[in-house]
């Protein structure tokens, strides 16, 4: 490295997205690269969510429901996530969870195919999507059947028994993106329709929902949307297909829900896959969320992580080779989403150490470290400092500690 002119200085004085990591409360010190599992909190959340609390809740009490417009917030954040992924106003609302809403979307689909059975996903998809899957077709008595193919197999497995196919876009381990364009295409020319889950897409890379012609997608709002832990998913579902049935009929999706009818019938476009009172506390952390990516370019901030990306693939090959990483993202940036894992014998125990130095990242059974890379609050040298604790740890062997090797329950 040049002594007089620190090229990785100059990457973070020249990144157009600098001034955004102020908008967050980090800790000094601490590199954070985990915003692929809860994002961080944006500091303005934190005065909004004060204003919630004892404006709109302690003084405005039930009022706040219109005076507040909590009633239309699941619409209202559901635009603002549209802008993020190539949909239209109208098509996304902000509820429930993502495996609540990958329930949602399959049964919606399943009531546009009648005639077809099958449940078609990959083996390797994060396993809530399967677990949805398989539960129901249970409830069926099995007559929908849950198909998992080996992830290489999931286009030669369409055929015209599959309903739907429910895939992932950015693989949750290694990182890995599905060409949605194509996959969509060749679902439809056997008359499947789709369901993405863009958890770890949404606000990580820029998505085209309606470029791709998507049926149904899903996706969370506590990783890239950095809103909360546990903060509501979002459902998107085409125009075209909004006449689908919902079977979470709740009365949130109901047509006129204050009317008190003794039936259920489905409201018009998006809303019909409401279902119950949208948790208004979690919806106001998650909307600070969103508006403060929404003032980011998304090109921008795609730019960003595949510089981010190669950067760190880079000093990993360069400062920790010999210590047996395996990369497992691809190291084409085109087909990879903004994190990078490796697998090691040691992940977890080399994990928990890089904790205690400060670097935060996550371990996915059995063997993965993932490393999340958020363009919005990571810098280009926090991904340089990152790789030299993890060098500094290997070279010390200070992961070999007994205290490392104890699982904890969440990794
Ligand atoms: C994080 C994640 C989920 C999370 O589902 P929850 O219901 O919010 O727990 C679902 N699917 C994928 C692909 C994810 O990465």
């Amino acid at each position: 490295m040049n002594a007089l002119i620190d090229p990785v200085a100059e990457l973070d004085a020249a990144d157009p997205l600098r001034q955004f990591r102020d908008e967050f409360l980090l800790k000094d010190g601490q590199i954070y690269l985990d915003g692929n599992s809860l994002g961080a909190l944006p500091r303005a959340t934190l005065a909004r969510m004060e204003t919630t609390l004892r404006e709109e809740w302690g003084e405005g009490l039930i009022t706040s429901w219109l005076g507040a417009d909590w009633v239309n917030s699941p619409g209202r954040i559901g635009d603002k996530i549209a802008r993020l992924i190539g949909a239209e106003s109208g098509e996304v609302i902000a509820a429930d969870s993502t495996s609540v809403n990958i329930f949602k979307a399959l049964t919606a689909a399943l009531s546009l195919q009648s005639g077809r059975r099958v449940l078609l996903s990959e083996q390797t998809n994060f396993p809530t999507d399967v677990y949805m899957m398989q539960g129901l077709a249970r409830f069926s008595g099995e007559a929908i059947e849950c198909v998992a193919v080996d992830p290489g197999k999931v286009l030669d497995s369409l055929n015209e028994d599959v309903a739907v196919l429910l895939l992932t876009q950015v693989h949750y381990k290694t990182g890995s993106t599905r060409d949605m364009a194509k996959v969509t295409r060749r679902a439809h020319e056997v008359g499947a329709l789709v369901v993405w889950d863009l958890s770890h897409s949404a606000g990580a890379i820029e998505v085209d929902l309606n470029g791709a012609n998507a049926d149904f997608a899903v996706g969370c709002g506590y990783k890239f949307l950095n809103g909360g832990p546990g903060a509501p998913a979002f459902l998107f579902a085409a125009k075209r297909h909004h006449h689908a049935q919902p079977v979470l009929s709740g009365w949130f999706g109901h047509a006129r829900p204050f009317a008190f009818e003794e039936d259920y019938t489905a409201a018009d476009g998006i809303m019909r896959f409401l279902c119950g009172t949208p948790p208004v506390l979690a919806m106001t952390a998650l909307e600070c969320g969103i508006d403060l990516m929404l003032r980011a370019d998304m090109p921008e901030i795609r730019r960003k992580s595949v510089a981010l990306s190669e950067l760190f693939i880079e000093w990993m090959d360069q400062r920790c080779g010999e210590f047996g990483f395996e990369l497992i993202s691809p190291t084409d940036s085109s087909i990879r989403g903004s994190q990078v894992a490796y697998a090691h014998p040691q992940g977890y125990e080399m994990m928990q150490a890089l904790k205690a130095r400060g670097v935060i990242g996550d371990f996915r059974a059995p063997d993965v470290m993932r490393f999340g890379l958020t363009p919005l609050y990571l810098r280009y040298a926090d991904v340089v400092d990152a790789v030299e604790r993890l060098r500094a740890i290997c070279i010390s062997r200070e992961w070999d500690r007994l205290e490392y090797r104890t699982r904890a329950t969440v990794t």
